[in-house]
This record gives structure tokens, sequence and C-alpha cells, in this order.
């Protein structure tokens, strides 16, 4: 078990290799029934109140990498609510007992963002919940792999596209009203953006496109004192992986995808996400953060 992320150890060998048994759940996943189940840094990350008092919502906040943050931002002294889907209840318990573990208040908004009427509500229930919103961190993601361009669904298509740039799109200009100077808005993409697989056209081309409106939407928004930053992780152990997010080839050998031949842990991609809503980067804006196992990115 590795110590706390201050702690200087060998990054290839800080975290063991997942070796993932081919397992299957039906989307979204539960990541509590995972096999291992992913670290999200329960034992292991140490806050020092780089983000005291913040209040910050993140979609997809229940389980992975939004989990992992949500931990981290409570841990440095941020109130937090989630956001996730129907039926991941199990994986939001934990994040939320987390939270409030930490000393620090939590809310769960069960929601489909994909959903443009039900997305505009969720930015009003967070400030209800947290009295107002420095931090937005659009985590949540839909990622179901295909063979072929054939059996590429229009529906499958547009739902990928809605979930993970239409919906950080309606959350934005939502949450913007309630922001001020020093807020930070933080997106996610991913090692996709740049290279694609060949089974995951519509999700690469998503992290592409969310990738590329947040350079132009820093540049707008950086008059007004809000900064807007992108996340891009690499192959990293989540429940993303087991519902149709890779193929079951993809999965046995999930560890080989990276310099490191081994796969990230969500709780090694949070830090960025909180170096990004601190204001130790207040000097950075527009900037896109790889946290890939040492992947070359442009
Ligand atoms: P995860 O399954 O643990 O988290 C994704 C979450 O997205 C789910 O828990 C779910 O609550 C939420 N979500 C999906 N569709 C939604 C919808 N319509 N409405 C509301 N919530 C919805 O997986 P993760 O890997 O931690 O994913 C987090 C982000 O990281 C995603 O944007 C993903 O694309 C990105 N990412 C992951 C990897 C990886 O290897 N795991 C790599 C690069 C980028
Ligand atoms: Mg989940």
């Amino acid at each position: 078990m590795p110590h706390d992320q201050y702690t200087f150890d060998d990054p290839v060998t800080r975290y063991a290799r997942v070796d993932p048994p081919v397992q299957h759940q039906p989307e979204p996943g539960i990541q509590a029934w995972m096999t291992p189940v992913p670290d999200l840094g329960e034992k292991t990350y140490r806050g020092t109140g780089r983000l005291a008092g913040r209040r910050a919502l993140i979609t997809g906040g229940d389980s992975g990498i939004g989990g992992a943050t949500a931990i981290a931002f409570a841990r440095e002294g941020a109130d937090v609510v989630i956001v996730h889907l129907d039926g991941e209840q199990p994986d939001a318990e934990h994040i939320l007992s987390e939270i409030t573990a930490a000393g620090r208040t939590g809310a769960a908004i069960v929601a489909d963002i994909s959903d443009r009427a039900r997305s505009a509500e969720i930015v009003a229930e967070a400030v209800a919940h947290l009295g107002g919103l420095d931090i937005l961190v659009n985590n949540a993601g839909k990622q179901v792999a295909v063979q072929r361009v054939e059996d590429l669904s229009d529906e499958q298509f547009e739902a990928t596209f809605r979930t993970n740039v239409f919906a950080p799109f309606w959350l934005i200009k939502a949450a913007l009203p309630h922001l001020q100077p020093g807020a930070t808005i933080i997106n996610t993409a991913s090692l996709e953006a740049y290279v694609p697989a060949p089974d995951r056209l519509d999700y690469a081309a998503t992290k592409a496109a969310i990738n590329n409106l947040s350079k132009g939407l820093a540049q707008q928004l950086a008059p007004r004192g809000i900064r807007v930053n992108v996340v891009a992780p690499g192959p990293t152990w989540t429940a993303l992986q087991v519902s149709d997010g890779v193929s079951d080839e993809q999965m046995a050998a999930f560890d080989e995808e990276n310099e490191y031949k081994r796969a990230g842990q969500p709780a090694e991609i949070a830090p960025a996400f909180v170096f990004l809503a601190s204001a130790e980067s207040s000097y950075v804006s527009g900037e896109t953060l790889n946290v890939n196992g040492g992947m070359v990115t442009p």
C-alpha cells in the first residue's frame, strides 16, 4: 500500500498492476462490484487545506476519477455535491460518507445529464446545497466500445455526445451566473482526444471536442477571472471499463496501454483536479494536464 501523495517512491511500482479478470456489468457499472475495486485514495489522500471553504460540483462523482476527486476536494476543505445516475447509490453512499468523514458537507443529485431539462436543474440544486459555487468539474462520461462503424448506432453516437459534450456545455452556462473571479471550471478529456482507439469513434471524438472547447472558453472567460482547464487521464481502472468501455481483449491487457505497464488508479488522477481547482494554478488557464503513465501527447 503506497503512502500519501506526498511520498517519494517509484511511480512505476507505486500501485500494483491491475491484471483484471475479464468482467462485465451493465452501464454505468457499480465500482464496489469490480474485481479489484479501484483505489480512490481512501487510505492515502492527505489534505492540506488547499481548497478551504470552496464549493464544488462534480458530475460522475460517485465513482472512479470523479469519486477520487470528491474525496480529495473534501479532505482539502471543500464542500462537494456529486451528480450520478439512478442505480449508482451504493457507490455514491461510499463517497458521501468519505466527504462527511472529512468534516465537510456533501450531497448527491441523481440526474441524467444527457437530458437537457434535467441538466438545467442541477446547478440550481447544487447551489441550494452549497450556498454558492466555486468549482465545476465536468467528469461524467459515457464510453461504449463498438468494433465496426456500421454497428455504431445513431442513438449511441448522439448519447455519447450529449453526455460528454452537450451536458458540460449546458452545465457551464448554468453555472456561470454563480461563478466569481477565482472560480474554476475543469473538464475531463482523455488520451483518446489525441490517440483515438479504432473502436471508440464517438467517445474519442467527444474528448477531442471538450478539449478544444475548453481552450476557446478559457480565453473567453479569462477577463472575468474564471479559469478553464482540462484533465486528460490515460488508462485508469474504473467502472467505465467493465461496462462495455473496452473489449474483453483490451480489458485483459489493460495494464499494457501505457509506458509504466500498469493501469492508473483514480487516486493518481485526483491530485491533478486539486491543482487546477486551487489558487496554486492561478496563472494556468486553457491547459490540458495529461495524467497518463508517460504516454506522449501533443
Ligand atoms: P466511472 O464510471 O467511475 O465514472 C463515470 C461516471 O459518469 C459514472 O459514475 C456516472 O455517474 C457518470 N455518468 C455517465 N453517464 C451519465 C449521465 N448520462 N448522467 C449523469 N451521470 C453520468 O468512470 P471514470 O473512468 O472515472 O470516468 C470519469 C471520466 O474520466 C469520464 O469523463 C471518462 O471519459 C474519463 N476518462 C477515463 C479514463 C479511464 O481510463 N478510466 C481515461 C480517460 C478519461
Ligand atoms: Mg459510477
